[in-house]
């Protein structure tokens, strides 16, 4: 069902690419109550110069969800759609979603100083095209940008990548006044979207944070990449559901945490062997970028604090017997994805207002 609903009331969709449902309810006006520690220079920076209004569109496979940012940076209204296959359904969905979160707060859409769009697949931020995002039924580059803009009577509309918006919104999140910090994604596959000294992280190639193709186990688990042992087939939503197919009634995280929660050794087993994997991601993005917040989101995140507390205690025990690492206090620098915030949309209004 399509919903609107006002940031933060009813706040219950869970972290970044959960996949449950906000409570329905239309309500009026922006929650500037939900400014509280964000806006930070840094976010700024990474995103650009603020330059008003901006909607932010974190778009799936199952879903868009939208969020309105207003000038100083508190959030407004935010919306969820049901996803339309193909170019043409991702563009009307886009632009269906701003169309109502501008109505809700009685603007305008020419009032945006922009749309920001964080999608998988092959993003060109620069020519605002997406290809090969086989979750939205997009195959051969699309120009979703321009699109979305012709669809909204000009307004300026910018793409980016789903997880790059997710670590630009965590960031956003972030008190920190230089907010540095790698989110990782336990999604269907493992990676992380960098924001490192206050400013995205995209690479030379644009595939900076893929630690998921890492070989964590050698002459290991077969990886669509072509290698063995990818850290991906060991530390991500896909992995967990692949060990443990449980009885189809729950997710695979919550049954298998809740098996081992109950002392089913093979279930105790396959939650070490996955807590230890979460734990080799942390750890490589420790060492490689020394970034001060390690975030964890994606659908996996959902479970929460017995995850927060399995990946911290592997963590630990790693640094027990290393001084090396136990100065760099890994477990404390693991934090969740908040709650109830839809920090890839957040990220995405940051990009859309962006000057350049
Ligand atoms: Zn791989």
């Amino acid at each position: 069902m399509d919903e609107l609903i006002t940031w933060p009331r009813g706040a219950s969709a869970g972290p970044e690419g959960a996949g449950v449902p906000a409570p329905a309810g239309v309500v009026g006006g922006l929650a500037a109550e939900a400014t509280t520690g964000i806006a930070t220079e840094a976010a700024e920076a990474a995103a650009g110069d603020p330059g008003g209004w901006s909607v932010g569109l974190d778009v799936g496979g199952t879903k868009t969800l939208g969020v309105l940012v207003g000038p100083d940076g508190a959030l407004g209204p935010r919306v969820r759609l049901a996803a339309r296959p193909g170019g043409a359904g991702v563009a009307g969905t886009a632009a269906e979603a701003v169309r109502a979160l501008v109505a809700e707060a009685g603007l305008a859409p020419g009032a945006l100083a922009g749309v920001g769009i964080g999608l998988p697949g092959i993003v060109d931020p620069v020519a605002g095209r997406v290809e090969h995002a086989v979750n939205l039924g997009i195959e051969v580059a699309v120009p979703l940008a321009a699109d979305v803009s012709a669809a909204l009577g000009g307004v300026p509309v910018r793409l980016e990548n789903d997880l790059n918006v997710a670590a630009l919104g965590a960031a956003h999140l972030l008190p920190d006044p230089a907010p540095d910090l790698a989110f990782l994604a336990l999604g269907t596959g493992l990676a992380a979207g960098l924001v490192l000294d206050g400013r995205l992280r995209r690479g030379a190639s644009g595939v900076a944070g893929e630690i998921g193709h890492l070989v964590h186990v050698p002459g290991g688990l077969p990886c669509p990449c072509g290698q063995r042992g990818c850290l991906e087939q060991y530390a991500s939503g896909g992995a967990l559901s692949a060990a443990w197919p449980g009885p189809g009634d729950r997710p695979a995280p919550v049954a298998l945490f809740a098996a081992a929660d109950s002392g089913d050794a093979g279930a105790v087993a396959v939650r070490d062997r996955f807590a230890g994997a979460v734990a080799a991601a942390v750890r490589v993005l420790l060492l490689t970028t020394d970034v001060a917040h390690v975030v964890v989101g994606g659908g996996v995140s959902e479970l929460g604090d017995p995850l927060l507390r399995v990946v911290r205690a592997r963590l630990d025990d790693e640094a027990r017997d290393s001084a090396f690492l136990a100065a760099m206090h890994m477990a404390e620098r693991v934090t969740l994805a908040p709650r109830g915030v839809p920090v890839g949309a957040v990220g995405a209004a940051l990009v859309g207002r962006k000057e350049s």
